[in-house]
């Protein structure tokens, strides 16, 4: 199993909070967002790449990112890929 530990600093996550192990969706969620958080893009490297298969989130077009309701400017990690940008055929 894949795990990412959420840290910047020693003992603290992306926000002061304490250290959490996250795997799957939940990580590629803190990598997404520690990314935007710090600039680091790079990080974004460590989201699964897709398989031959998959096709570009329809929900956010393969930003990792989506808005909650149209119109409304804060956007969220989308939970429709599971921040990858990517999903697979049903
Ligand atoms: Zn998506």
């Amino acid at each position: 199993m894949r795990s990412v530990f959420v840290s910047l600093s020693p003992a603290r996550g992306w926000d002061g909070d304490d250290i959490v192990e996250l795997d799957g969706d939940r990580a590629n969620v803190a990598i997404v967002v520690g990314a935007k958080a710090t600039g680091i893009i790079e990080l974004l490297d460590l989201v699964p790449a897709p398989p031959p298969d998959a096709t570009k989130c329809s929900k956010c077009s393969g930003t990792r990112w989506a808005v909650i309701h149209p119109g409304i400017a804060q956007e969220f990690p989308c939970a429709a890929c599971g921040a990858r940008g990517w999903t697979k055929p049903a």
